[in-house]
């Protein structure tokens, strides 16, 4: 079934993939998007862009009833633990207040489908791994905790105004497609930092900790193709009106180590990677690795792309393309 989705933070990282997907399948996409992290030039053609604030409901509720959106996929947000330790009113504002007068809009207008862009964080410290989504929730940063608060909050929207929503909740999110690739400033996540420092746009990769206990002593972590996670999403649109559900997603399996990481990236591009021991990064769990057998049994979602060769070569491939990233 061909939908009018409205994406937020669609031109974003994610956001872009999602959207590229959604016009792929002939799906009419209008993103919403701020461009306060987002780049104008990641939204691929075919799609509408506007530029809003989320907190804006008067132009939201225009935005979806305009182009008669009949579902919205929430993406936009502040996502880095060590700032949201920093800057918890920064969080709260952005992940959970903006997304509730999202709502607000949503509701006034009578446009009740919701995926939500959730995350692993939800968990904080896990209890057993692989995690499965019924295990216990208890975050261990204002990022973990603003995007649960909104997931809670979706479950009482669900009863009180018939919303009907899936939140899916990603691990580790990595590659490229040929158009859209990450580009964040400053940039804190390992595949782009070690893309970087083989591309000799940084001296050095900094491991934070190898006293960690895990098979190498490096943090262990569940990388997913960003296109397998957009497929996701799609797939979550088309059973949002039999019911709301909690997805994770992540490729399980045994992950990979920050020094494979590295080690698989040496490989993938012939470069030298140099790299400097430091300190453990505060709030990192030593493992997350996902259980993602809900969605499999229940959408029959798979990834296409769990091979982090393949992974991190896309990444690869799309930063020799995009050398400035979206510089505009
Ligand atoms: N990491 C690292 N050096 C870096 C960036 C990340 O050693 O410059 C480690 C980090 O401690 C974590 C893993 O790489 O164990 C993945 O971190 P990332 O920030 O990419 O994702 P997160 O797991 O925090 O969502």
């Amino acid at each position: 079934m061909r939908m009018r989705v409205l994406v937020t933070g669609g031109a974003g990282y994610i956001g872009s993939v999602v959207t590229e997907e959604l016009v792929k399948d002939g799906h009419e996409a209008v993103v919403y998007d701020s461009l306060y992290k987002g780049h104008r030039a990641a939204v691929v053609s075919g799609a509408k862009l506007i530029e809003g604030d989320l907190m804006d409901v008067e132009r939201m509720r225009a935005a979806l009833s305009e182009n008669r959106i009949e579902a919205v996929i929430h993406m936009a947000a502040d996502s880095l633990v060590g700032e949201s330790v920093e800057k918890p009113a920064k969080y709260y504002r952005n992940n959970t207040v903006a997304g509730l007068r999202l709502l607000d809009a949503m509701i006034a207008e009578g446009v009740l489908r919701l995926v939500f862009s959730s995350t692993a964080a939800v968990y904080g410290e896990p209890e057993k791994q692989p995690i499965e989504e019924s295990d216990t929730t208890n975050p261990t940063n204002p990022y973990g905790e603003t995007k649960l608060a909104f997931e809670r909050a979706l479950g009482w929207y669900e009863r009180a105004y018939t919303l009907r929503y899936a939140s899916l909740r990603y691990f580790n999110a990595a590659g490229a497609t040929k158009l859209c690739g990450e580009w964040h400033d400053p940039e804190t996540h390992l595949i782009p930092i070690v893309l970087q420092a083989a591309a000799g746009r940084r001296a050095h990769v900094e491991v934070y900790g190898d006293d960690y206990l895990t098979r190498d002593g490096t943090c262990v972590r569940d990388y997913i193709h960003v296109v397998d996670l957009a497929r996701a999403h799609i797939l979550a649109l088309g059973i949002l009106d039999k019911g709301s559900r909690i997805y994770n997603l992540g490729c399980g399996g045994e992950g990979y180590s920050v020094n494979e990481v590295i080690e698989t990236a040496r490989a993938v591009t012939s470069r030298d990677i140099q790299i400097r021991m430091g300190a453990r990064r505060a709030g990192d769990p030593a493992v997350l690795i996902a259980s993602s057998d809900r969605i499999k049994s229940e959408l029959g979602w798979q990834p296409a792309m769990q091979d982090l060769k393949v992974i991190i070569e896309s990444a690869w491939h799309w930063m020799q393309g995009h050398p400035d990233g979206y510089k505009e």
